[in-house]
């Protein structure tokens, strides 16, 4: 069999470009772009050179590729191609958050937020279109789920904030922290992710630091498990409750893995991670997890766990049947935390002009799961 056709053959089909089966080289980590290199008879340090092009110089086609001979520059536009997902649109915040949508087929859209703060910039990264999961209190839940993104959709995302931001006075790149939080669990879609983030870690690529690309995940304890052998980068877990009875109701995952288990996996996860601890962000919810007795429960549990704790005002989104605890009772619950000695902070709420807050990312999913059906049921028409 002619090499090129045995590498389409391997390769998942949401890898290839339908229309005229090119290899999309925007899904490859550079071992894997070595690879294909030596099976289309080219020498291996060619493809460090196309991935330097690619992710370190943002370029979009071989032609751009200056140093390449012209008939390896040929060859490649004949069987590869470089697809970066559609930029739709781009929303800027008063507080200079700023939002893109980007399409990636099939009437489904994705969103990416940049968040400056000082010195740093955060980039937070949607892994799936829509969510399988259900968490009660998110707006991306209520979208339902079409499918995961591919390692060069997830990757294309922060190739696409680059460009858009371009570089600051001093000629560095604005993006210096990566947060994998936006729409999706991306533990459940853990090979795309786990290669998009060994492409962000690339020093011939973003050259990010393990410390400052962040998973966050709702607690899929497999691949938390995974995850710490196989690309460790710093850790935060969607706890949102002290206990299973609270916790079983607004993230229906924990029935699978409840609070004991998951903690377990934090400590497993600790010895392999690049930070010395994990942080639990807590969504507080008026009347749902807020008690002050909760605080002191949380306390409890985590003796022994290093860790931080990360309060999140609840961002609200239409007819979510939640509200923000008040101020004075997010305050109140944080000095519980901090007298028993965790570092604990409260998130601050960045981008709700263009809601680009936690919990607020919707993008648009062509719905799979009958969940957006479901909810217009549970909603009178007139509210939706
Ligand atoms: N699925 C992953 C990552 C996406 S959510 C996870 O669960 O961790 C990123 C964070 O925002 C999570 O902690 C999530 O629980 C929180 N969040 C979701 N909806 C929110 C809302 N409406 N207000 C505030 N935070 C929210």
């Amino acid at each position: 069999m002619h090499k090129r056709e045995r590498i389409l053959t391997v390769l998942p089909i949401n890898r290839r470009n339908f229309f005229d089966m090119k290899i999309n080289l925007l899904n490859y980590t550079l071992p894997k772009l070595e690879e294909y290199f030596l099976d289309i008879g080219e020498k291996k340090f060619r493809a460090r050179q196309v991935f330097r092009w690619i992710h370190l110089y943002g370029a979009e086609t071989f032609s751009d590729m200056t140093d390449l001979a012209k008939s390896l520059r040929a060859k490649l536009e004949e069987i590869a191609i470089i697809e970066v997902p559609k930029l739709v649109s781009e929303h800027n915040s008063n507080d200079g958050t700023r939002k893109w949508a980007l399409e990636v087929g099939n009437g489904n859209k994705i969103e990416t937020v940049f968040i400056p703060d000082g010195d740093r910039g955060t980039l937070c990264v949607s892994s799936q279109v829509g969510c399988a999961l259900e968490c009660q209190f998110c707006s991306t839940a209520r979208q339902g789920f079409n499918r995961n993104l591919t390692s060069g959709e997830i990757v294309g995302q922060l190739w696409w904030a680059n460009k858009r931001l371009g570089k600051d006075p001093k000629g560095e790149k604005l993006i210096t922290n990566v947060v994998m939080m936006g729409m999706g669990e991306p533990l459940a879609n853990y090979e795309n992710v786990v290669d998009a983030m060994r492409i962000m870690l690339d020093d011939n690529a973003y050259n990010l630091s393990k410390k400052k690309l962040t998973l966050s995940t709702s607690g899929v304890i497999p691949g938390l498990d995974r995850l710490g052998d196989d690309c460790p980068v710093s850790l935060a877990v969607s706890l949102h409750a002290s206990n299973d009875e609270v916790r079983d109701k607004i993230i229906p995952l924990n029935k699978k893995y409840p609070i004991a288990a998951l903690i377990d996996a934090c400590k497993r996860y600790l010895e392999k991670s690049p930070k010395d601890y994990v942080t639990f962000e807590y969504v507080m919810l008026d009347g749902v997890n807020d008690n002050l007795e909760y605080a002191k429960e949380l306390a409890q549990i985590m003796r022994g766990v290093e860790c931080k704790f990360n309060l999140i005002p609840f961002n609200p989104f239409p007819n979510s049947g939640f509200q923000s605890s008040s101020w004075g009772q997010i305050l109140k619950f944080q000095k519980v935390l901090q007298n028993a000695g965790y570092i604990t902070t409260v998130r601050k709420t960045r981008g709700d002009d263009i809601d680009a807050a936690c919990g607020q990312l919707v993008g648009k999913v062509n719905d799979k799961t009958k969940r957006q059906e479901k909810w217009k049921k549970l909603i009178p028409i007139n509210e939706v």
